[in-house]
C-alpha cells in the first residue's frame, strides 16, 4: 500500500540484526545500553502501527564455524550458536517489555520453560495482536545462519520486506571502512549480490529471498531514528530486489 506521497507503507516487516549489533564496543557478549537503544528503535516503529518480527544472530556469543575451526564437531558447534541466539532474544525481549511492548520469544528448538515453540499460525496471531515476535534459535538446523532464518520467517509471516540493520547505510561495491572510493548502491538485484559476492547476507538467504520476491532493505542501525525513518521513506539505504 502507498500513502499520499507515493511512499510504500509497510504493515508487517522483519528486522534482522547480527548478534554483534548488541555487543556495543565491548568486542563480546551483550551491552545492555546498546540492547536498550535498539529496543527504542523497534518501539518507534511499533508505535507507527507496523507489525514487527525480529531475528537476532548469535555471533556476539558463539559462531558454529569458529567452534568447528577449533576442532569442535560442526553440528554441536552450530547448536551452541543457535542457543546463543536465544540468549540475545531474551535480552531483547526484556528491553522491549521495559518499554511496555508485548513480545514473544519463539524458538525453533523446543525449550518450553524459556520460549514458545514455533507454530506458524500462533506466531501470525501474535503479530495481529501487535506483539513483537522475536524468532530465536535460527532455523533449528545446523549448517544454516540466522540470515536464512530471517528470510524463512519473513516469508512464512508474509512480511513485506526484511530490514537488515547494519553498521553502514547500505550495500557498497567494496568495504567502505577500508576504501574511501567505495560506492553505495541505491538498488541492487539479488543476482548481482550473488555474482559480486556483495556480502549482504549469505547465498542461501539471498536465493530464498529472490525465489519468493522478498525485498531486503539494508540500512544503518547506528543512525538514531534510522529504522523509523527508513519505514517512513526517508534516509539512505540499499534495496535488494529484482
Ligand atoms: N546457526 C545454525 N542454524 C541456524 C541459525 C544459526 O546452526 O539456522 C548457528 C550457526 O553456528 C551460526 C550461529 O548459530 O554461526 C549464530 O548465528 P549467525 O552466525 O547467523 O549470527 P550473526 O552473524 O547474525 O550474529
Amino acid at each position: 500500500m502507498a500513502d499520499a506521497h507515493g511512499t510504500k507503507r509497510y504493515d508487517r516487516v522483519l528486522l534482522k540484526i547480527s548478534g554483534e549489533a548488541l555487543m556495543g564496543d565491548q568486542g563480546y557478549g551483550l551491552h545492555p545500553p546498546t540492547v536498550e537503544r535498539i529496543a527504542a528503535e523497534v518501539k518507534s516503529v511499533h508505535d507507527m502501527g507496523v507489525e514487527v518480527c525480529m531475528v537476532i544472530g548469535g555471533g556476539n556469543i558463539f559462531r558454529g564455524l569458529q567452534g568447528s575451526a577449533q576442532g569442535m564437531e560442526r553440528t554441536t558447534a552450530d547448536y551452541m550458536g543457535m542457543l546463543a541466539t536465544v540468549m540475545n532474544a531474551l535480552a531483547m525481549q526484556g528491553a522491549l517489555e521495559a518499554h511496555g511492548i508485548h513480545t514473544r520469544v519463539i524458538s525453533a528448538i523446543t525449550m518450553n520453560e524459556v520460549a514458545e515453540p514455533y507454530i506458524r499460525r500462533r506466531a501470525v496471531r501474535h503479530l495481529e495482536k501487535k506483539r513483537v515476535c522475536i524468532f530465536a534459535a535460527g532455523t533449528g538446523n545446523p549448517y544454516f545462519t540466522t540470515d536464512t532464518a530471517a528470510t524463512l520467517r519473513a516469508n512464512e509471516m508474509a512480511c513485506q520486506a526484511i530490514f537488515k540493520g547494519t553498521k553502514v547505510d547500505g550495500v557498497y561495491d567494496k568495504d567502505p571502512a577500508k576504501h574511501d572510493d567505495a560506492v553505495r548502491y541505491d538498488h541492487v538485484s539479488y543476482d548481482e549480490v550473488l555474482q559480486k559476492h556483495l556480502g549482504v547476507m549469505d547465498a542461501s538467504a539471498i536465493a530464498l529471498a529472490r525465489d519468493n520476491n522478498l525485498p531486503i532493505i539494508v540500512f544503518s542501525l547506528d543512525e538514531p531514528g534510522g529504522f523509523r525513518g527508513i519505514l517512513a521513506g526517508e534516509g539512505t539505504f540499499t534495496k535488494v530486489s529484482d
